[in-house]
């Protein structure tokens, strides 16, 4: 596989599960040279989705998250810098905060994202955000001492930690300024649904939310809006998404836009410079135009391709994403891109929690979601990776039921 110009210094940016997956892959591809895997993090690469669903039940510690055993990375010969940020890349090399200089023949930027802040909000105490275990203890620890907590942002991200909370009997509201939760992450019926567990579980979710102000007043937290609404807590979580870290690929020259621009091989406009997980903007083959995909799965996948297409393997990506979400014990499982359908075909019950349902758009699968029907799901899974128009061949169960999905 290694091609006639072979590097032989590999530098990662970024000990998120891309990173470290294709500094694996690399080895494991027979690359014999230098891997430098830098991250600005103080911790080995760890799992980050228990980190919303375990929150408040489990000591979220690094030794149960870590993604390698502490010795993984020396037997592979991978030079894990943790605890360096990179703040710049200049003539072949990369600059990092601790003053030194790491020479490199290729790059992966695998510098994710980091949990997006809201500017009225910002300054209090008891006011927290979630992206990686630094933000877990004292987001825990005002969690413990009671509620109510606000959380604001109906996303994957903000729902499990309210249903975290909530099953730890706290008290817990979420405000969502889109008309719905979700809508970029699953079909209508399916929104309705966890909307649905949500308030059966006694949370309150109010939809439609624009807050335009933020104080504390007798030592509670307060948003208001406009309007004159207002909602008191005793801890915030800011749960508004992810903004890709672009800020080293906009500074080395490189194409960017909501993410770091890459093609299908996730070569960037240096063809020296790769990038891969969640801040790659890659051309997605079954929409015909460039996404990026925040999910666990899918940053190990793309990034695995992406270390073998550094070594010349020319392969391009094309995988289906898939991931989950976990809330109140039901186990939501996503593939694809259910946010395009328009029109989705159900067999078993959504209200129950128990079906398989493939999302189509234009006739066309796009998408599928299921909850407690794992071998459904995969099957699914299949159709949407075979580009499968018909979707009455998957292998799932009757009668089906189809329903609009917008
Ligand atoms: C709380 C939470 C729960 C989640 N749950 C799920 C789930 O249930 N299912 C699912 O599919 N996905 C889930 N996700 C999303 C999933 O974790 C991400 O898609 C995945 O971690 C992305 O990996 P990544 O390596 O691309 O980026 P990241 O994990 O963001 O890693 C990027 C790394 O790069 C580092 N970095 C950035 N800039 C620099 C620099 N200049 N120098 C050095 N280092 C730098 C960062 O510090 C970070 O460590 C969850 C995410 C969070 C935060």
């Amino acid at each position: 596989m290694l091609e006639a110009a072979t590097p032989r210094i590999i530098a990662v940016v970024g000990t998120g599960v891309a990173g470290a997956t294709a500094a694996l892959t690399l080895r494991q591809e027979g690359f014999d040279g230098r891997i430098l895997l830098v991250g600005e993090e103080p911790h080995a690469p760890y799992r980050r989705p228990p980190l919303s669903k375990d929150l408040v039940k489990r000591a979220l510690a690094h030794e149960r998250l870590r993604l390698q055993p502490p010795t993984a990375w020396q037997e592979q010969g991978i030079e894990l810098r943790t605890g360096t940020k990179v703040t710049g890349i200049a003539d072949g090399a990369l600059q990092c905060s601790d003053g030194s200089r790491l020479p490199y023949d290729r790059l992966l930027l695998a510098t994710g994202g980091r949990a997006r802040v809201l500017s009225y909000a910002t300054g209090y105490d008891r006011v927290h955000t979630l992206r990686g275990l630094g933000d877990v203890p004292a987001l825990r620890a005002d969690l413990q001492s009671g509620g109510p907590l606000l959380v604001i942002g109906a996303g994957l991200v903000g729902l499990e930690v309210a249903a975290s909370a909530r099953s730890a009997g706290l008290d817990v509201t979420v405000l969502e300024a889109d008309a719905e939760p979700l809508r970029r992450a699953l079909p209508a019926p399916l929104r309705r649904a966890v909307l649905g567990l949500h308030r059966a579980h006694g949370t309150r979710v109010h939809t439609g939310v624009t807050l335009t102000g933020f104080a504390r007043r007798d030592g509670m937290l307060e948003a208001t809006t406009g309007d004159g609404r207002s909602w008191h807590a005793h801890t915030v979580m800011v749960a508004t998404g992810v903004r890709p870290d672009v800020e080293l690929a906009a500074r080395a020259g490189l194409d960017v836009g909501d993410g770091i621009l890459v093609d299908a091989l996730g070569a960037t406009s240096d063809p020296r410079i790769f990038a891969a997980g969640d801040v790659a903007l890659y051309p997605d083959p079954v929409l015909g135009r460039h996404v990026r995909v925040e999910q666990w799965n899918h940053a190990q996948q793309h990034a695995a391709a992406v270390a073998r297409n550094m070594l010349g393997a020319g392969t391009p990506f094309t995988a289906v994403p898939w991931s989950w979400t976990d809330q109140y014990g039901v186990m939501l499982q996503i593939a694809g891109h259910c946010a395009e359908a328009d029109s989705l075909t159900v067999q078993g019950d959504i209200g129950d929690f128990d079906f398989a349902a493939l999302a189509t758009a234009n006739g066309h699968p796009v998408g599928a979601v299921a909850a407690g029907r794992p071998h459904d799901f995969r099957a699914l899974r299949t159709v949407l990776e075979q580009g499968n128009n018909s979707p009455s061949q998957a292998a799932v169960r009757t009668p089906q039921a189809t329903q609009a999905a917008g």
